[in-house]
């Protein structure tokens, strides 16, 4: 949804559009359709004002089916079909077919999006072809996390490797372990004994 109105919906065309898929009973396609809702402003008890939005029931609607022509009857109301979104149907099953897809979570080479690696490249490991999340995962599995007593490492998915996050540091004053952030492995002190020593 976008961001009109402080954040919240209001009664412009991006809001009250929706978009819904129709399956043609034929030939299995997702046919895209966007709806476009009624908004209506409407004020509560303590004068707060907010848009509500209603779906038009009519005029129920037939469709043809984007990729095989065929009629299907009395699909309910859409305002329109959106074909730009059936072309990327038609290609995404395209690629299926072809087999562009990671063969752990199914997604589309290029087509589909992650939200940490954006669009979906596949990379091949031993014989599969696996999205970058999926790629980062079997690596993370084959390469053992090198954490310890007083080493603790993560794993950065997109480095693709163990990366030093903490670590156990005795104080050379009183002797207490803690943990400390990597950056700061130089603090030979625990805090106490810092300020103390300071005095
Ligand atoms: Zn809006
Ligand atoms: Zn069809
Ligand atoms: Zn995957
Ligand atoms: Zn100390």
């Amino acid at each position: 949804m976008p961001n009109c109105d402080f954040g919240r919906p209001c009664d412009c065309i991006d809001c009250r559009t929706i978009y819904e898929h129709i399956k043609c009973p034929k030939c299995n396609f997702k046919n895209y359709v966007t709806v476009i809702r009624k908004a209506e402003y409407e004020v509560d008890r303590k004068g707060i004002g907010a848009y509500y939005f209603t779906i038009p029931t009519e005029p129920i609607k037939d469709l043809n089916c984007f990729k095989c022509g065929f009629l299907i009857k009395k699909v309910g109301y859409y305002s329109d079909v959106d074909n730009d979104a059936n072309k990327r149907e038609i290609e995404r099953e395209e690629r299926i077919k072809q087999g562009r897809i990671c063969a752990e979570c199914q997604q589309v080479e290029e087509m589909d999006f992650d939200a940490r690696f954006g669009r979906v490249i596949l990379k091949e490991k031993n014989g599969k072809n696996l999205c970058q999340k999926c790629y980062a995962e079997v690596i993370k599995n084959e390469i053992p996390d090198p954490s310890s007593d007083t080493e603790k490492y993560y794993f950065d998915e997109k480095e693709l490797e163990w990366i030093l996050e903490k670590i156990k540091i005795s104080c050379e004053v009183c002797g207490k372990e803690r943990w400390l952030n990597a950056e700061n492995h130089w603090k030979k002190k625990c805090l106490k004994c810092y300020r103390e020593n300071k005095k």
